[in-house]
């Protein structure tokens, strides 16, 4: 996969001889520098490529909510894991809600890896079929996390 950024500080110093650009990391204005670091923070500088059209809230928004639901199924899951290893529950209720702690927590964890594997093909998809993808992760991680409350209140306690 090609590079986002460039990596040649004449280009660079061509640029900025030319034009105010802000520092990404302090904001200092770096115009005419002599070499490729921030005078105000000590940054290193490069040139990469960005673009208006990139939007990362819907993904973010999709990943944070997968893995708030695998770390709630994942944490209930070892927590009953626990109980049953050291004799406090047992029985087929108990058994029951570890697996599906466990099941839904697999579930969660390979969503979460293939859309950040897949995230260049979800960052070019448009607006509105990112919001429905990115709902779509909430509801089932809220789902997921529902269901092993459920679970909970009926097998176990
Ligand atoms: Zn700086």
């Amino acid at each position: 996969m090609p590079a986002h950024q460039v990596d040649d500080p004449e280009l660079l110093l061509a640029l900025l001889a030319q034009h105010s650009l802000a520092c990404p990391v302090c904001g200092y204005d770096v115009r005419s520098l002599k070499r490729p670091v921030c005078p105000e923070c000590g940054s290193r500088l490069h040139l990469s490529l960005g673009s208006p059209d990139l939007r990362i809230h819907h993904l973010i928004a999709g990943l944070v909510g997968l893995a708030l639901g695998l770390g709630f199924t994942a944490n209930v899951g070892l927590m009953l894991v626990v109980q049953i290893i050291r004799g406090v529950g047992s029985g087929s209720g108990m058994t029951g809600a570890a697996i599906y702690a466990a099941a839904t927590s697999a579930i969660l964890l390979t969503l979460l890896i293939a859309t950040a594997r897949a995230r260049h093909r979800f960052l070019s998809w448009r607006g509105n079929r990112q919001r429905l993808a990115s709902l779509g992760l909430i509801l089932l991680s809220i789902a997921c996390a529902f269901g092993m409350i459920m679970f909970l209140v009926i097998s176990v306690f």
